[in-house]
């Protein structure tokens, strides 16, 4: 396992968001987990090969870090994929992990995601950058330190369940009395009420806060990339512990650069001349001025690549390229002189040009067509 490349073990791309990295260790441990596979020890080993990758990937730390240096010491020290095993059946780790599972604790819930866009220049793409955020979360209300009850008041067990959340009552029905079980009306559920509740919070025991965040955007984004600040989510309750940022990106449309992964397209006008004779010159890079050789008899729509001149990629490494693609100006107006001179061209070629019929492009098209 160790070399094996953590990404490819979830079948993601390298810079899959932490949503897809999730669903694609949801749907691998599924299919792999020892209780789906009694006795076949190879589905073990992947197993534990696709835990061990999900917990480093699945932890923005140890992702930048693996990313970074490949294989280091959270992957190889700090998990033991045999842990997965020992600790956790079939139906835990999927609550460990994604939550649900109908044990849900209303009092301790893991606070929501968060999500915000953020938009990029191309500059900023080379360069990496870094944005202040403003979004809006629930945070835990500073006044019943997030009970929800009025200050110097608690939560009491509801009366109605006992504190179970549930109520289960008899029914009679056509096959005789069946018992069903519903969440307790009284508490909602929650197995405690509040009597007096918190004024600032109206009994939610969170409050919506406006906050800022500063965030740092690496190289080599593209749209669509989204980034994951781990913690910087809602709070939860009791000891839910607190959600996600993400932070989704877009990349501005640029008008002087299309873009395709690392490299960059510009379109470069060149002169009727230096098609055909060449020259030395130069194009606007998306950080410098890059010179190049236009050769002689180069055509419309020709591309020259200008190596290391495009974008850096997400996770380091070299440039990409800058495709130059020439744009030859035919002259529409000459005067007499280079009139001349373009007429004595073509005659030294053997060229008999006729003088179109009518004036100008319109007239020469219609003169012709009357024949
Ligand atoms: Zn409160
Ligand atoms: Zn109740």
């Amino acid at each position: 396992m160790p070399g094996d490349d953590l990404y490819s073990v979830l079948g993601v791309s390298r810079d899959a968001s932490a949503d897809e990295i999730r669903s694609a260790y949801r749907r691998l441990a599924r299919q792999y987990h020892p209780d789906v596979n009694p006795g076949n020890s190879e589905a073990e080993e992947k197993f534990k090969e696709i835990s061990a990758a999900y917990a480093v990937l699945s932890d923005a730390e140890k992702r930048a870090q693996y990313d970074q240096y490949g294989v280091t010491e959270p992957f190889q020290g700090g998990v033991n994929p045999n842990d997965f095993l020992r600790d956790f059946g079939f139906g835990d780790i999927f609550e460990a992990f994604f939550g649900g599972g109908g044990r849900s604790d209303p009092w301790n819930e893991r606070g929501g995601d968060e999500e915000v866009n953020v938009e990029v220049g191309l500059e900023e793409v080379l360069t990496g950058t870094e944005k202040e955020v403003r979004y809006k979360r629930l945070a835990r209300c500073l006044a019943c330190e997030g009970s929800g009850a009025k200050s110097g008041t608690k939560p009491e067990t509801c009366a109605t369940c006992s504190g179970r959340g549930s109520v289960t009552r008899l029914v009679q029905s056509f096959l005789g009395q069946m018992q069903t079980t519903a969440p307790c009306p009284a508490c909602k559920g929650k197995g405690k009420t509040i009597k007096d509740p918190c004024p600032e919070c109206k009994g939610r025991g969170l409050r919506v806060e406006e906050t800022s965040l500063t965030v740092e955007v690496p190289a080599g984004v593209e749209s669509g990339n989204t980034l994951r600040v781990s913690g910087k989510g809602s709070d939860g309750t009791g000891s839910g512990g607190t959600g996600d940022l993400y932070v989704a990106l877009r990349v501005r449309a640029d008008k002087r650069f299309a873009r395709e992964g690392t490299t960059l397209f510009t379109v470069k006008e060149v002169t009727f001349a230096q098609a055909v004779l060449g020259d030395e010159t130069e194009v606007e890079g998306i950080d410098s001025t890059v010179g190049f050789a236009i050769p002689p008899g180069t055509t419309h729509g020709h591309r020259f690549r200008l190596k290391g001149h495009g974008l850096p990629r997400l996770h380091g490494g070299s440039r990409g390229d800058l495709i130059v693609v020439a744009e030859i100006e035919v002259p529409n107006k000459l005067s007499d002189e280079q009139a001349d001179l373009l007429r004595a061209y073509a005659a030294s070629r053997g060229e008999i040009l006729k003088e179109p019929s009518g004036s100008g492009f319109l007239g020469g098209l219609f003169g012709k067509k009357k024949g």
